[in-house]
């Protein structure tokens, strides 16, 4: 086999787990030889990636909005809620991109290169990188997020779930927007089969991303996620089609699964980002487990450590997202219930908190008694074992 070139570390995917790795390595200091890899490093707005945080967010200099204020919705219930601790951010994935890029490219121990990746392999001690191109490179480390483990086993989903949605970003004539409110969840009694809602972030007075999202095991036509945009529009800002356009568009589906992820794709290869599991399964949120993930990796390889797989979420989130799966999947009557309590009754801080996995037990034991127990009794009988 010929080699290409020789690196201490191969970042191979460079979208948010492998930019964040790239940018934390460098910022911390790291002297090893590193190549990032990706198919194009075009920074293009495909991806809005919003968090919630009480410290200084990551990557603050390219915040594109924040907001303290949301509003929710489930059946018969709507309110306005604020955020006191806490504040909900968002970074679009090609400002992103370019604010990385063009950091990355001052320090001249790290290189770029475009090309597709077919695969990855152990040799010895090392890790393997071969391209489309035909080119093999060698490293100590492969940091991979392209690829998905191959010895992921279909038969271990239990909930077979994926969140899928369709955003489009518009601009419209007049004001319509009140852009200090995003709508973190506008749940839509009547969609079926599976629990539809609109997620929608304000930009300004006249610009806003409008998300029709779904929990359900098969996707939907185009024209579904796009009808339920339009009726959106129009029924709750009064919108026509002649009173906006339509900018960019967004859409993706995200595995919301229950199954355990392996860390390594082999030896010397870690999984990072959606495919080393870092979606929690129960939301589909990710950035800040990448976020906490590749800060801890940067910090290892800067010191000259052995880089850790990441550490797997408390037992007792884990068989939460499980009960919250099992009645996404079972009944969405009682999704929406649980949701209406869970607004109602909790302050939003405390239900980042719970979402953040940052409770104390005491603080767990408010949020589940706040919602109606016959879903959750249904939701622990099919799931006994604990975990099992
Ligand atoms: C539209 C969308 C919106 C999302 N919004 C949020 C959000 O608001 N909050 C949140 O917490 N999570 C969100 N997520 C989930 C998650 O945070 C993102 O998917 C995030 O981008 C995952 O990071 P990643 O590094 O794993 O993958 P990516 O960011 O997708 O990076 C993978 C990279 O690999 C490259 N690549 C893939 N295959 C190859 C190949 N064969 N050869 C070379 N390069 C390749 C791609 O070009 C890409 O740059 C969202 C997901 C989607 C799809």
């Amino acid at each position: 086999m010929k080699i290409e070139a020789k690196y201490d570390i191969i970042i191979a995917g460079g979208g948010l787990s492998g930019l964040s790795l790239a940018w934390y390595l460098a910022q911390g200091g790291y002297k090893g030889q590193v190549l990032v890899a990706d198919a194009t490093f075009a920074p293009t707005n495909d991806k809005t990636w919003c968090f919630w945080t009480k410290d200084e967010p990551p990557f603050k200099e390219i915040i594109y909005k924040r907001w303290k204020k949301t509003w929710v919705s489930a059946l018969d219930y709507s309110t306005f809620r604020y955020l006191n601790e806490y504040t909900y951010y968002c970074i679009r994935s090609g400002d992103f991109r370019e604010y990385v890029l063009t950091g990355l490219r001052s320090f001249k121990n790290f290189d770029l290169l475009e090309d597709n990746i077919l695969d990855f392999s152990s040799y010895k001690n090392k890790a393997i990188m071969l391209t489309k191109g035909g080119d093999s490179y060698l490293a100590n480390h492969i940091f991979q997020s392209v690829l998905k483990p191959k010895n992921l086993d279909a038969d271990d989903i239990k909930y077979p779930l994926k969140q899928h949605f369709l955003g489009w970003e518009i601009e419209t004539n007049e004001t319509a927007f009140d852009p200090e409110t995003f709508t973190l969840m506008d749940f839509n009694e009547d969609f079926s089969p599976g629990v539809g809602f609109m997620y929608v972030l304000p930009y300004g007075l006249k610009k806003a991303l409008l998300e029709f999202t779904v929990f359900s095991e098969d996707l939907l036509p185009r024209k579904v996620y796009k009808k339920h945009i339009k009726e959106y529009l129009y029924f709750h800002f009064g919108l026509d089609k002649s009173d906006y356009k339509v900018i960019r568009k967004e859409d993706g589906v995200i595995p919301m699964e229950d199954r355990p992820y392996h860390p390594y794709y082999e030896n010397n290869i870690i999984n990072l980002g959606s495919v080393g599991g870092q979606t929690k399964p129960s939301t589909g949120y990710t950035f800040t487990r990448i976020q906490a993930y590749t800060q801890q990796l940067a910090e290892q390889l800067v010191q000259g450590k052995s880089p850790s797989a990441p550490s797997l979420s408390k037992l007792k989130y884990r068989y939460y997202d499980l009960l919250l799966l099992h009645i996404l999947s079972n009944s969405t009557e009682e999704s929406l219930q649980v949701f209406r309590s869970l607004f109602k009754k909790n302050h939003f801080d405390d239900i980042f908190r719970f979402l953040g996995e940052q409770t104390s037990f005491r603080q767990d034991l408010k949020i589940m008694s706040s919602v109606p127990y016959t879903p959750f009794f249904k939701a622990i009988g099919n799931n006994l074992p604990f975990l099992g």
